[in-house]
C-alpha cells in the first residue's frame, strides 16, 4: 500500500483522497479475484459476484483494462465475451511436467492455460534426478518450438512428483515412489535445473486440479481422484479447493489399511491397499500361473479376451479400491469419484465391482450422491494439473502487480 500512497495520481487519474484511493484499489482487488477464480466472467456476473453495482465495474474494470491486467477473452457458449485476466505477452507461456514411476509427461500452455502441445516418454527405472530433468527440459525444448514458442515466452513450470511434498520445508516426504527424490529439497532443485520460476505439488493432488479445471470435476466442489496404477495416487477437493493436510500428505489412500495380516508394503505396514491393487502386486500375483512375467496392458488384453484369471484380478482390485472409497464416502461425501491410471483403463471390469462394493458398504445417501467416472483426460489429468499451478502462481503475482500499478503487462 506504500507504493500506492507515495505515488502522485497521474494527470489523467481523478485525485482521490487517500482513503477513497485505498477503497478503489480495495474494489479492483476484489474485482482481478473475482476473475481469476472464475476466468470468463462476464462484466454483470463480476458485479453479482462482488456485489458492486453495474456502473462502477464498469468504471474499474475499463481501469484493469487500461493496466494492462484484464482483457476481453474467447467468445463464450452463449454468445457473449467473458473477461480474463492477463498476464505477460501473448507469446508467454507455461510449462507442466509431470513425473511419473517410469515416465515424464511435458505440455506447454498459454497463460490462460490452454494446452498447445504435450508429449510422453518413458524414462529408465530410477533414472537419476538431474538426468530425469534433463529429459524433461529437452522435451520442453521441442514441444515449444512445435507451439511456436522459446525458451525465453515461459513465464513458470508446474511440477508434479508422486510423493507426498512438505508444505513448510519443500521436502520430497517419505514414501516416495521415485526413491532418487527421496529427502530432496524439490523446488530449489527444479529451479536450478530448469533456470526459471517453478511450483511443486504431489501429483495426484494435481490430478485432482487437472481434473477440477478440465475434466471429471468440473463443477463440483467436492471429489476424489484417484489414479490406481503402480502406487495408488489420489486428491481431494473439499469446498472447490485442494486438501492437502497438514503435513502434506493428505489422500494418502494407498496405505489405508486393507488386511493387517496382508502382504509386507514398500511403507513398512502389511496389508495397505497398494499391495492389493498396485500393478505390481496385481502382476507378482498373475505371472506365477502364465509362466511368463505380465505388464499391465498385457493383463487388459487378455481380460478383454475373456481370461478368466485376469479378469477375476480386476474385479477383485475393484472391490478392494471400492471398500477404501465406501470409507471415504461415509468421510467425505464426494460428489463424484475420478478413477485414472491403469486400472481405469480396464473400464468397467473394474468400475462396476468399485461401484457395487461402495453401494454395499457405504452409508446409502453417501453411495447414491458420489458417482464413479473414469477420467475424461486419459494419461493428461496430472500434467494439466501442473500446467494450472503455473497459472495459480502466475495470477497469485497478478494481485502483486496491482498495488504496483506501473509493474502491469503492456
Ligand atoms: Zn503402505
Amino acid at each position: 500500500m506504500s507504493d500506492i500512497q507515495r505515488r502522485s495520481p497521474p494527470a489523467h487519474e481523478p485525485r482521490y483522497g487517500g482513503a477513497l484511493r485505498a477503497l478503489r484499489e480495495g474494489n479492483l482487488q476484489r474485482i482481478l479475484v473475482a476473475i481469476r477464480n472464475d476466468g470468463g466472467l462476464s462484466q454483470a456476473e463480476v458485479a453479482r459476484r462482488t456485489a458492486l453495482s453495474p456502473a462502477t465495474v464498469s468504471n474499474l474494470v475499463a481501469e484493469l483494462k487500461r493496466r494492462g491486467l484484464v482483457r476481453r477473452g474467447e467468445r463464450r457458449s452463449d454468445g457473449r465475451t467473458g473477461l480474463e485476466v492477463v498476464i505477460g505477452r501473448a507469446s508467454n507461456v507455461v510449462l507442466g511436467v509431470d513425473f511419473g514411476h517410469r515416465h515424464v509427461r511435458v505440455g506447454v500452455a498459454g497463460l490462460n492455460g490452454k494446452l498447445l502441445a504435450d508429449e510422453q516418454r518413458l524414462l529408465p527405472l530410477d533414472l537419476g534426478v538431474t538426468e530425469s530433468c534433463a529429459e524433461a527440459w529437452a522435451m520442453a525444448e521441442r514441444l515449444l518450438a512445435a507451439a511456436g514458442a522459446r525458451a525465453a515466452d515461459v513465464l513458470h513450470v508446474g511440477v508434479g512428483l508422486p510423493g507426498p511434498i512438505d508444505p513448510v520445508s519443500g521436502r520430497v516426504g517419505w514414501g516416495a515412489i521415485l526413491q532418487r527424490w527421496e529427502g530432496l529439497e524439490a523446488r530449489s532443485t527444479l529451479r536450478e535445473a530448469f533456470g526459471l520460476p517453478v511450483s511443486v505439488e504431489n501429483d495426484g493432488n494435481l490430478g485432482a486440479l487437472g481434473e477440477l479445471h478440465h475434466g471429471a470435476g468440473r463443477g463440483c466442489t467436492d471429489f476424489v481422484y484417484l489414479n490406481l496404477a503402480t502406487g495408488v495416487g489420489a486428491g481431494l477437493i473439499i469446498d472447490g479447493r485442494l486438501h492437502r493436510g497438514a503435513a502434506g500428505t493428505a489422500a494418502e489412500i494407498g496405505h489405508i489399511t486393507i488386511d493387517p495380516q496382508g502382504p509386507l508394503c514398500r511403507c513398512g505396514n502389511r496389508g495397505c491397499l497398494e499391495t492389493m491393487i498396485g500393478s505390481r502386486g496385481i502382476l507378482d500375483t498373475l505371472s506365477p500361473s502364465y509362466g511368463q512375467v505380465l505388464d499391465m496392458p498385457a493383463v487388459l488384453r487378455l481380460a478383454e479376451g475373456g481370461d478368466a484369471r485376469c479378469r477375476r484380478a480386476l474385479a477383485e482390485a475393484g472391490r478392494a479400491v471400492g471398500v477404501v472409497v465406501a470409507d471415504l464416502c461415509n468421510l467425505l461425501s464426494p460428489q463424484r469419484i475420478v478413477v485414472a491410471g491403469d486400472l481405469a483403463r480396464a473400464g468397467e471390469l473394474v468400475l462396476s465391482p468399485l461401484r457395487a462394493m461402495v453401494a454395499e458398504r457405504a452409508v446409502p445417501a453417501a453411495a447414491r450422491a458420489a458417482e464413479i467416472v473414469p477420467s475424461p483426460l486419459g494419461d493428461r489429468s496430472e500434467m494439466l494439473g501442473a500446467i494450472q499451478l503455473a497459472v495459480d502462481a502466475l495470477r497469485g503475482q497478478l494481485t502483486d502487480a496491482l498495488v504496483t500499478p506501473t509493474a502491469s503487462g503492456r
